[in-house]
């Protein structure tokens, strides 16, 4: 609603533009010199084999959901269903409580961001602490993120130099590796402190009950194996069939994303530590929100329920490079969170998939 004026306020703001003119090229160059060096035609097969992929796990997405939950189950880990935000929010305090949880780890979720959770945990006493650098950057300055895989894209070096001087109340540094040594050794304790590890997730697999997380920074797996309970939070669309279909989606992901062959750290998280493990928490949750996802199901933008977060339509769109992602007003800025924000907002019909106890709809059976 308020679009216009914000974006004549970023296009006012200098510093923002100078920051803005300097991240254009970066990840639209990568992706590019990516898709040739995997052979042009070769990726837009990859391209649509994984579209196919998303369109056959969304055909039959409460079947899927429910054949990830049995496996899930069976490997331990704990399925808790959210139809909306609030709901997912709900539930991380419950558990929290239940467990005696005070401090959480916090590795991306968009989700969690959609839900508010980082001033929920907060008033209800369990310190949050994010810790993908970026994350890390835009909670200390108190502000949302302002792109789905660079949250923190919007700052300067000399911003977050002078943020984490305030926030470390340590000298002031220039050098971006410095500042980044400081912010890992800050993090670390916090790591070694944390009761509680909160997590997103990029897939989920439905024939393995699996959790899979794509990260560079290595902070996923500190959240998702040092507390003893790890709780990741992610929506109901994000379910796939099988590892083989991980494997595909995998390949296109990094290489739209940031132009990688394949990002730093790839996590496949089956259930919580097992007898003999060496790491890994005592208790894994799965936490499945709808959040306005299924009434896109079969609809006019149900391709929607496809994106993988890759964000390339971000980088590669006009708008979103001169006005930056917080003109958009809400998580999921560009294309992509323009689409589904009248969904996610509650702006659309009410939701028939509700918490599976509750469930009086009828389930489709996996097509195999
Ligand atoms: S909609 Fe945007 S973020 Fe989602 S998969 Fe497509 S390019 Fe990536």
């Amino acid at each position: 609603m308020h679009f216009k004026s914000n974006a004549a306020g970023a296009l006012a703001n200098v510093r923002l533009q100078s920051v803005l003119k300097r991240f254009g090229g970066g990840f639209v160059e990568r992706r590019a010199t990516a898709r040739l060096a995997y052979g042009i035609d070769a990726f837009e097969e990859l391209r649509s084999a994984s579209a196919a992929i998303r369109d056959r796990a969304l055909a039959a997405l409460d079947g899927w959901l429910l054949h990830f939950e049995e496996q899930a189950t069976r490997r331990g880990t704990q399925v808790l269903w959210a139809e909306d935000v609030e709901d997912a929010r709900r539930l991380v305090l419950e558990l929290c409580a239940r467990h005696g949880l005070r401090k959480a780890v916090k590795s991306k979720s968009m989700v969690s961001e959609e839900a508010g959770l980082n001033e929920a945990l907060a008033a209800h006493g369990v310190t949050p602490v994010e810790t993908d650098l970026g994350e890390y950057i835009i909670q200390l300055a108190g502000e949302a993120p302002s792109h789905i895989i660079a949250p923190a894209i919007h700052k300067d070096k000399g911003e977050v130099a002078d943020l984490f001087a305030r926030h470390h109340q340590r000298p002031r540094l220039d050098d971006i590796e410095e500042l980044t040594r400081e912010a890992r050794v800050m993090l670390r304790e916090h790591f070694l402190s944390a009761d509680l590890g909160i997590s997103g997730g990029n897939f989920l697999v439905a024939e393995t009950g699996s959790v899979a997380i794509v990260t560079n920074e290595g902070n996923g797996r500190m959240v998702t194996t040092l507390p003893r309970v790890h709780i990741a939070i992610t929506g109901i669309e994000k379910v796939i069939p099988t590892l083989e279909d991980l494997s595909t989606l995998n390949r296109v992901l990094p290489r739209s994303a940031t132009g990688q062959d394949i990002s730093n750290y790839f996590s496949i998280l089956t259930g919580p530590r097992r007898a003999g493990d060496l790491d890994g928490p005592e208790q894994m949750f799965v936490i499945l929100v709808d959040g306005g996802r299924s009434g896109l199901v079969g609809g006019e933008l149900k391709e929607m329920l496809r994106c993988i977060r890759c964000g390339a339509c971000m980088n590669h769109c006009p708008v979103y490079q001169t006005v930056g992602g917080h003109a958009y007003g809400w998580v999921y800025p560009g294309p992509m969170g323009s689409g589904s924000r009248p969904h996610s907002m509650g702006w659309r019909r009410r939701s028939t998939c509700r918490r599976r106890r509750r469930c009086a709809g009828p389930v489709t059976s996996p097509v195999r």
